[in-house]
């Protein structure tokens, strides 16, 4: 079962949707309203915790759980971690490279979102919030700022006083993002250290305009994930161990 939430979750999936046999599954946490097509059987919603995941391990017979949910669902890490030691099953932690500061970068790395908005500074500011929609309520103190708030989905409930809110779904390219930027006056960029392709392109665009940019550090960085391809080498793997009954 991969529990999805990332790009290389819906990769993961894609690759053992060729591969029935496996007969792999996806779990989402539903909170994206209209999330693209679903390439695996997918059940949708928390588990209830450590002991829901254990439960639903063990009735589900799972053999391998695959964390693939993003860098920043720490909660769901840690309880997979637990819920597998506890299920009997093998976890893979399957996770995409931090992004690193480039030559002509001006990041501010943070470790919170409360960080993030301390961090803009007393001084009002034209602010590109690209966080999602979970934290927004980090920045309702910080409201000398103006913000441009990008997300996937409509934020329902906020208590930001001056923001424009814009749903768009990446991948993104570094002209829209410049663009953008300075249609909306942008003077600093705040983002998560997600890594990966589609949302990078703000960081271009950002280089491109010397702006700075509060980047907030992952949660247990210190946890190695491997790769897709990596995770799909190990379940093909072991599911012909299986086969042979090894
Ligand atoms: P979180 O704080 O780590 O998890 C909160 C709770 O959501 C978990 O305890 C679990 O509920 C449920 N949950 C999370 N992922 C789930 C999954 N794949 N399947 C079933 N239940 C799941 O996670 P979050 O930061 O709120 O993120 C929620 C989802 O959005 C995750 O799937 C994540 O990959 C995705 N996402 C997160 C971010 C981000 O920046 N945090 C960005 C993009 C996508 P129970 O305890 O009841 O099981």
């Amino acid at each position: 079962m991969i529990l999805a939430g990332s790009s290389e979750a819906t990769a993961l999936a894609r690759a053992l949707a060729d591969m029935p046999a496996l007969a792999a599954t996806l779990s989402l946490a539903g909170r994206t309203a209209n999330p693209p097509p679903l390439p695996l059987p997918a059940r949708i919603g928390g588990f209830g915790g450590v002991d829901g995941l254990t439960q639903y391990i063990r009735e589900h017979a799972v053999d391998i759980l695959v964390d693939a949910t993003h860098p920043f669902a720490a909660r769901m890490a840690a309880n997979a971690r637990e819920a597998a030691s506890l299920g009997g099953c093998r976890l893979l932690k399957v996770t995409r490279p931090a992004w690193a500061v480039q030559s002509g970068d001006n990041w501010q790395e943070v470790a919170n979102m409360s960080a993030a908005a301390e961090a803009i500074g007393p001084a009002p500011r034209r602010v590109f919030l690209t966080i999602g929609s979970l934290q927004l309520d980090a920045f309702s103190g910080a409201s000398q700022h103006h913000y441009l708030v990008r997300t996937i989905d409509a934020v329902p409930t906020h208590r930001l006083a001056d923001a424009v809110f814009l749903e768009a779904r990446g991948p993104f390219n570094p002209d829209s993002e410049e663009r953008l930027m300075r249609d909306h006056n942008i003077e600093v960029l705040v983002t998560k250290n997600s890594g990966g392709t589609a949302a990078e392109a703000k960081l271009e665009a950002a280089r491109r305009l010397s702006l700075p940019v509060i980047v907030v550090r992952r949660p247990n960085a210190e946890i190695a994930g491997i790769t897709v391809e990596e995770a799909l080498a190990l379940i093909t793997a072991h599911h012909v161990s299986a086969c042979r009954g090894v």
